[in-house]
């Protein structure tokens, strides 16, 4: 894998929503492993789609609509992608990418605040993951193009029951979740490096 900005944005999203796995069944040679995204920011899934395509050398990569969940989903087989975005991840290994340069640097923050990055009413950014010491590492990051963020805090802890009207179910968080703000002040240097999805 040579260090491009689409590697960087796919490493950004995969840390987030994005996932990489093996299917229990081989169908044959290397198809059995999967890197891909779902979600309903339509745009979100075609960028993911756009660098995905360029870092495998593959001419386009169509997402597709699933009606029954109301999101996009793009995947494609790689088992070089796979071996590096597999979770848990092996952030040592992933940072030549990420920061291979200031363009790498920001692509993978605009990758992962696709993906973790919200808005809320107040108009406060923050970023929701629930590996602190990834977060700890994004707010380096965020540093280096002079946005200042506070945190990581936490934000549900674990065993917290949590009501999810879309299933229409309770059901038992078993991770606990941090959050960092962007400071208000950085807010417009942020929206520089970042297009946050609608939630
Ligand atoms: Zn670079």
């Amino acid at each position: 894998m040579e260090p491009s900005e689409e590697l960087a944005y796919v490493i950004g999203v995969a840390l987030g929503d994005g996932y990489a796995y093996r299917r229990r069944r081989a169908i044959k040679g290397y198809r059995d492993v999967v890197v891909g995204l779902k979600a309903r920011d339509r745009e979100f899934v075609e960028e993911f789609a756009r660098c995905l395509a360029k870092v495998l050398g593959r001419r386009q990569i169509r997402p597709r609509y699933v009606k029954s969940s109301g999101r996009y989903v793009v995947e494609a087989e790689s088992k070089t992608l796979y071996e590096l975005l597999k979770k848990p991840v092996d952030l040592e290994r992933l940072k030549k990418y990420i920061e291979h340069c200031e363009r790498c640097m920001a692509a993978f923050l605009r990758g992962f605040a696709d993906s973790e990055g919200s808005v809320n009413k107040r108009g406060y950014i923050f970023i929701l993951n629930t590996d602190q010491r990834l977060l700890t590492y994004i707010m380096d990051l965020l540093r280096r193009f002079n946005i200042e963020s506070t945190g990581p805090r936490i934000h549900v802890r674990r065993g917290t029951i949590i009501n999810d009207p879309e299933r229409g179910k309770k059901y038992s968080r078993n991770k606990d979740e941090y959050y960092i703000y962007i400071r208000t002040s950085s807010n417009i240097n942020f929206l520089q490096i970042h297009r946050l999805h609608n939630y």
